[in-house]
């Protein structure tokens, strides 16, 4: 093994092994340090969001949804079943097979690549040094061109619920949970909360979410977070806002959770299970020596500027690792903007533009900002809104809960927000991101022509709907 590289990555999750493949690709010569280890002791590559994050949630996902579009759905369309069942080994075994297909092919896109994947413990030293210690406690010291940390992030623990694997879990536990819980807790109404929630409501399980804060969504577009909280509690989420856990204890199996509310009173909810997913925090155990020169800030990330550079020249940071939201493909442009950077090519990336999903259904989708954002800056606006429930193709699937909302610059058109709840939200926000990015006004999306019947045309008729030009619904008279 050869112990210069051009380039050497941290971590090989979404931000890293991407970071690893662009800079291959660009001609330079690069090492991935990755020390996840599989149940059976391999090194597996992927990270977070391949083997307990956006993969393994999202097979579940689909899992859980069909088996209840199946149960509950089928009839209005005069389909009949009879007994219709849930074997969760199959299905646990159906997401384990997605995990390990994807992490596999990491490391054949590696070979493909030339990347040379190591498998151990990566620690930055002193110079852009970085000393590997294989997963057989073999200790070497690799010379690094330029070093990019992306070792990614771990869930939040709290000491009121502490994770004990099997009544308390997080959102690793919740992953692999063998039965369904005919009561179920989650701490914590965010974004692990709706979507692992959701998995288990829909296989038969009373789902409670007790959530601190007394909104709902409370970084979302507020209007559709109202919107997103009806559907919700429509589909029996029981969502208990203003909800903050002060303590659990374990009773004969059962998990006793006590939370006090915003206006004092103190309850108790029994679960059989409980999931703990009040948020992520960087991991950076061991990543770097003190001499290294990184310091982390106050919030415990390392401080990049926009192109990630961290204070140390030839040190980047990526992913999770970050400041900004913790998503799987922000993490994965930001690894491409440094490769490239290093490059010497003049890559960057529009933060603005970053488009967020909840993966429920309907799923939540959200890019640019939100209504309350943009009153704050003061800039005057126009919004147009467009119902599922007023959509042919939404109505013919019928899958009618929701809208999408367009928000636009009243003086010049462009457009600066879009936010979905509704069927297939997380392609329809998509193609007004692309449309942003090209800096389109709500006039041009209202220009292009939508195929027919098809969803995307809640888009159309909502950004037309920001000038009270709308054909299939009443415009608001604009005064
Ligand atoms: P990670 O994916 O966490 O990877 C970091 C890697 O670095 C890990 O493999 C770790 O083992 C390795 N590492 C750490 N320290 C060292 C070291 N010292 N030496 C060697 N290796 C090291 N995001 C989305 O965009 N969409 C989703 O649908 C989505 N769903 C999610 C669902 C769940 C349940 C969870 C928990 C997260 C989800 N996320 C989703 C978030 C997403 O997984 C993360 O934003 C993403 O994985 C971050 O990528 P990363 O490369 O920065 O870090
Ligand atoms: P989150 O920040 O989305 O939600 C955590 C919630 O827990 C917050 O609303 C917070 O107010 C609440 N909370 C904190 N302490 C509490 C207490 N004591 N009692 C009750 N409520 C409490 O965090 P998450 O759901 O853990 O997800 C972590 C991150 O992972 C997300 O921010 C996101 O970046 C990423 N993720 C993304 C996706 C996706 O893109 N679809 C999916 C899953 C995770």
């Amino acid at each position: 093994m050869s112990e210069n590289f051009d380039v050497i990555v941290i971590g090989s999750g979404p931000a890293g092994y991407v970071a690893a493949i662009r800079a291959a690709q660009l001609g330079m010569s690069v090492a991935c340090i990755e020390k996840w280890r599989s149940k059976d002791g391999r090194g597996i590559n992927g990270g977070t969001c391949l083997n307990v994050g956006c993969i393994p949630s999202k097979a579940l996902l689909d899992s859980s949804h069909r088996f209840h579009d199946t149960k509950k759905e089928l009839a209005v369309h005069g389909i009949s079943t009879s007994e219709v069942s849930i074997d969760i080994g199959a299905m646990m075994a159906r997401k384990e097979k997605i995990v390990s297909q994807l992490t596999g092919g990491i490391g054949q896109l590696f070979k493909a690549n030339g990347v040379t994947g190591l498998y151990g413990t990566g620690k930055l030293l002193a110079n852009k040094q970085v000393e590997f210690t294989s997963h057989v406690g073999a200790i070497s010291v690799l010379n690094g061109g330029h070093v990019i940390l992306a070792s990614g992030s771990l869930p939040i623990e709290i000491p009121m619920a502490p994770v004990d694997g099997s009544l308390i879990v997080d959102s690793t536990g919740a992953l692999e949970i063998e039965t369904v819980p005919r009561r179920l807790g989650v701490i914590g109404a965010g974004v692990i909360g709706l979507e692992l929630g959701s998995v288990w409501a829909r296989l038969g399980s009373e789902v409670v979410l007790l959530e601190a804060l007394d909104e709902f969504l409370s970084i979302m577009d507020k209007g559709i977070a109202r919107e997103t909280l009806k559907i919700f509690t429509k589909q029996g989420l029981d969502i208990r806002l203003g909800a903050r856990v002060v303590g659990t204890q374990i009773n004969d199996g059962e998990v006793h959770v006590n939370y006090r509310t915003t206006e004092g009173s103190e309850h108790t909810e029994v679960f059989d299970k409980l999931i703990v997913c009040v948020g992520r925090r960087a991991y950076t155990t061991g990543l770097f020596a003190d001499d290294s020169g990184i310091q982390l800030d106050e919030r415990g990330t390392i401080p990049v500027n926009e192109q990630c550079e961290t204070g140390v020249p030839g040190v980047y940071a990526v992913g999770d690792l970050v400041r900004g939201p913790m998503l799987a493909h922000k993490g994965s442009e930001e690894g491409v903007m440094v490769a490239e950077r290093i490059a010497g090519h003049s890559a960057q990336l529009n933060y603005a533009i970053v488009p967020n999903v909840i993966y429920t259904h309907p799923e939540v989708a959200s890019v640019g900002e939100t209504e309350e954002q943009v009153k704050a800056s003061g800039v005057p606006y126009n919004v147009g809104t467009f119902p599922f429930a007023a959509s042919g193709r939404a109505l013919a699937a019928n899958d009618t809960d929701g809208m999408v909302k367009i928000i636009a610059d009243a003086n010049s058109d462009r457009v600066l927000g879009c936010h979905i709840v509704g069927p297939s939200a997380a392609d329809l926000v998509q193609q007004v991101a692309i449309a942003m990015e090209f800096g389109s006004s709500s006039e041009d999306l209202g220009m292009t022509v939508f195929g027919h019947p098809t969803l995307s045309e809640t888009v159309h008729e909502a950004a037309l709907a920001v000038n009270g030009n709308a054909i299939h619904k009443a415009n608001r008279k604009r005064g």
